[in-house]
């Protein structure tokens, strides 16, 4: 048995902890916000879905075409802080070089290798902590407004149906008899099969952590400062003070680049901002995750409302939110759904994202004592709990069944 520090208490986080402590491990997880916070990180407020399909990077070869659109238009789903652009610029030149056909199909293929197994991070987990009433086993639907939307979307259907990500497309006279509430604004809409969502992305978290908790790990409401490898073991430098480790899990998320320089390695990580606002009280207006492609965002039925979840704000890590975006949000989603009313909240989360679109997994530079799992994008609800069995996996010395190659720090060398 060793004595695990897993950083950040996300999606990611606390799967780790989970797998960690079927393998019989210490666990020991950090978090100054401690868990389902509706600050920090990404996970409290994302859209819900299980998207087991979103194999589709953001970088792909439609940005060279669509991004001066994008920037330009009050309709957009993307938004640029420009005075946050000298920060950005060294990603951003990182993301327009992973757009190209060739690293974008790879990064997709990369993403499908993870999305393919992402149940099995899940299963047990699920059924062990009891979290199944958190689950409701709906397919999502994406929604086209417009024909040429539609029409430029099938490439990626096909490359997603070439990645074995099963799909149906519906017309016009189907999404009005799935979605009886939505306005008949929608041409076309995809299904994805084997999809599901949370009622509670928060409450899921926090049913998992005070299981986890009765099992014996512990959660310290603690920012970890640093991070030094030694030989035998990695000492952590919290609030509290220092600690040593024998092995350590970063899994803060957006905030893990600066530890993970402190591991050996530079990763080019930043944020894709994203909002979300709740319409409370009407959940049974919609009966699944429903996604405006043109729009960028989900509207989820949850237990306590629907919440409109998605936009990507390029604009680091500071607390400042883009009326705009969160102006797009409330009248794109009540242009949507018939009988909305007035939305009561509105959160913003950073996601977490490399310029390849795909996440950090693996050991770091300066020691195999430190395992990273981070970088998740839009998709690490989805991919949390089998990030989690990658990390127990590295933990335990197991050899993965998945090649790790892709998701290594050390592509960014
Ligand atoms: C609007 C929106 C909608 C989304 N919708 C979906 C969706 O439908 N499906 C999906 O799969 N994904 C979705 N996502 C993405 C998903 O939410 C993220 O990828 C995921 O939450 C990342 O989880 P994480 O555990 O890596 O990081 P986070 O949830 O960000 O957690 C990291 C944690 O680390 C902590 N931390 C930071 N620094 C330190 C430190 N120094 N010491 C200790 N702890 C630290 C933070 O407080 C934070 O709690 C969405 C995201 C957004 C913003």
């Amino acid at each position: 048995m060793a004595k695990v520090a897993v950083v950040g208490a996300g999606f990611v986080g606390l799967s780790s902890a989970y797998w960690l402590m079927q393998d019989g491990h210490d666990v020991t997880v950090f978090d100054p916000q401690g868990v389902g916070a509706n600050t920090g990180g990404a996970s409290y407020g994302n859209a819900g879905t299980f998207a087991n399909y979103a194999c589709i990077p953001v970088n792909n070869p439609s940005v060279f075409r669509d991004l001066p659109r994008y920037l330009l238009s009050s309709q957009s789903p993307l938004r640029v802080r420009w005075s946050y652009l000298p920060m950005l610029a060294p990603w951003l030149a990182q993301f327009l070089w992973h757009s190209t056909p060739s690293r974008y199909t790879h990064s997709a293929t990369a993403l499908a290798a993870l999305l393919g197994r992402a149940q099995d991070g899940y299963t047990a987990m699920v059924q062990q902590a009891g979290l199944a009433s958190f689950i409701r086993q709906k397919e999502c639907l994406y929604l086209y407004s417009g024909a040429a939307a539609f029409k430029a979307s099938q490439g990626t259907l096909a490359l997603r149906e070439s990645l074995g990500v099963p799909t149906r497309v519906v017309d016009r006279q189907e999404v009005q008899a799935l979605e009886p509430q939505l306005n008949p604004l929608f041409d076309r809409g995809v299904l994805f099969p084997g999809s599901w969502h949370l009622t509670d992305p928060a409450g899921f978290l926090m049913s998992l952590s005070a299981w986890l908790a009765r099992g014996g790990m512990q959660l310290r409401a603690e920012a970890v400062r640093t991070l030094s490898p030694q030989a035998q073991h990695v000492v952590v430098d919290s609030t509290s003070g220092p600690e040593a480790y024998d092995h350590v899990a970063i899994c803060a998320g957006a905030f893990s680049r600066g530890l993970a320089a402190q591991c050996g390695d530079k990763v080019p990580l930043d944020t894709e901002r994203g909002y979300h606002l709740l319409y409370p009280g009407v959940s049974d207006l919609i009966s699944r995750p429903v996604g405006w492609a043109e729009r960028g965002f989900y509207m989820t039925p949850m237990a306590r409302g629907i919440r409109v979840a998605g936009t990507v704000e390029l604009a680091g890590l500071n607390t400042r939110k883009h009326p705009g975006l969160l102006q797009l949000l409330t009248h794109s989603s009540q242009r949507a759904i018939h009988g909305l009313g007035t939305p009561t909240e509105q959160w913003l989360g950073y996601r977490p994202t490399l310029p390849d679109g795909l996440p950090v997994l693996g050991r770091a530079s300066k020691s195999a004592r430190v395992i990273y799992a981070f970088g998740h994008q839009h998709i690490g609800l989805t991919l949390g709990g089998l990030s989690g069995t990658v990390v127990a996996d590295l933990v335990a010395g197991r050899s993965s069944t998945m090649d790790l190659g892709p998701y290594a720090a050390s592509r960014f060398r």
